[in-house]
């Protein structure tokens, strides 16, 4: 048996959630859409689950659409608000350097239509500041997209406080809220957004859906077209077994919410503290406002890649920036938006760890981190330069 510690690229489903889908897979199997009673059954329990979801969210059923997942939420989010700004003659978005590539792309796609992007830079803490953000609202701002909490490194943003701002600005404020999920309250009324998405698979529920609130009174766009399930606003046969699963992880994870994160945390910081003990290497993102279970180390003088594989040679899965950027050579961009150089952030180890981890698989983690660190070094001619004087350490 392994140890899984890349728990922000997916979490193993509940045994809750997978219970919540089966019925919807077997007996009622109906298409929410007809209107005969097998139809009828799938769209109560869709209508139902609407309805749990929001009241976790602290919104009106109304307010929430089912869509694939975060990335398709990501998408259509901003693509709605840009939507509206082309009708009110506001073209200006407000984002920062290291969003998620569902963002990031998207708002590369809106340059095309005339859109200007303002990107924030990330100081080397990871946490923005939100009067950058007040500083960058133009009279043309449409939409500010902030995330709640960094997948690579995990800082938490005062997604509140920029909700406020954006708000007293009347500017559409988007957050992707997919990591924060679990770890952090996400009450739509508290922190003043408009548009929100999620994702079910990084808390513990299935894996292509998730969500996407909507304030009443903003009209989403459509990103795929075609029949009129919900409301309009996404077509295609809604994912109802996933959708209940989606449910069930949910209510799960708000309700277990404070008993794991202190259980995280510890475990976290006993983490932390036994790889900061590595030479020549530096924690990513700041140490206090981070999420429970994020630990992300760049090794000086290794490649982040070479040291995913031999860890996983050795039962431990992780990762060296987001599973997105597996397989390509290009260092992670929110290690670069901290100011990090190429070198370093091709150095980075990301372990995610949750509630399922124990103590002991901590204490295997930061052994194996360690001889595996000293092994690679061992094998890089780069690592031979750094000691031989031939190029200066970046890191202590
Ligand atoms: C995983 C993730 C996404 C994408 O969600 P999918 O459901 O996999 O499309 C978007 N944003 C963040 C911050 C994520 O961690």
């Amino acid at each position: 048996m392994g140890i899984y510690a890349d728990n922000a690229a997916t979490t193993r489903m509940s045994r809750r959630a997978i219970n919540a889908m089966l019925p919807y897979m077997d007996d009622i199997y109906g298409n929410p859409s007809s209107i005969h009673s097998f139809g009828c059954q799938a769209k109560d329990a869709l209508e139902e689950a609407r309805q749990r979801v929001s009241a976790i969210l602290g919104c009106s059923p109304r307010e929430i659409t089912f869509t694939s997942g975060g990335s398709e939420s990501d998408n259509q989010a901003i693509r709605s608000a840009a939507a509206i700004g082309i009708r009110t003659g506001k073209r200006h978005i407000v984002s920062t350097a290291f969003e998620h590539h569902a963002v990031l792309h998207t708002l590369d796609f809106l340059k095309r239509d005339g859109f200007e992007i303002t990107l924030i830079d990330v100081p080397e803490s990871g946490l923005i500041d939100p009067e950058q953000i007040r500083e960058s609202i133009r009279p043309d701002t449409c939409l500010v997209s902030v995330m709640y909490a960094n997948n690579e490194i995990g800082t938490i943003q005062p997604a509140a406080e920029i909700g406020r701002i954006c708000r007293g600005k009347n500017v559409f404020f988007h957050t992707d809220a997919v990591q924060a999920f679990g770890y952090l309250p996400v009450r739509t009324d508290i922190l003043q957004v408009d548009l929100l998405s999620l994702s079910a698979h990084k808390f513990h529920g299935p894996k292509g859906v998730g969500l996407l609130y909507c304030r009443r009174g903003i009209s989403l766009t459509p990103v795929i077209y075609g029949g009129a399930q919900e409301r309009g606003k996404r077509a295609g046969t809604e994912n109802v077994p996933a959708i209940m699963g989606m449910a069930a992880a949910m209510e799960d994870a708000a309700a277990d919410m404070e008993k794991n994160n202190i259980y995280v945390t510890e475990l976290r910081n006993r983490l932390i503290k036994g790889l900061s003990d590595i030479p020549h290497s530096v924690l990513n993102g700041d140490t206090k406002k981070r999420l429970p279970g994020n630990v992300n180390f760049c090794f000086e003088g290794i490649e982040g890649e070479s040291l995913v594989l031999m860890l996983d040679s050795k039962g431990i899965a992780a990762s060296s920036g987001s599973a997105c950027m597996a397989g390509s050579l290009d260092p992670s961009h929110v290690l670069m938006a901290i100011g990090r150089s190429y070198r370093l952030a091709n150095s980075a180890l990301r372990l995610t760890i949750n509630e399922r981890n124990t103590p002991e698989e901590i204490d295997v983690l930061i052994r194996t981190v360690r001889e595996s660190v000293e092994a690679l070094r061992n094998m890089s001619s780069d690592w031979k330069d750094l000691i031989e004087g031939k190029r200066e350490f970046l890191l202590p």
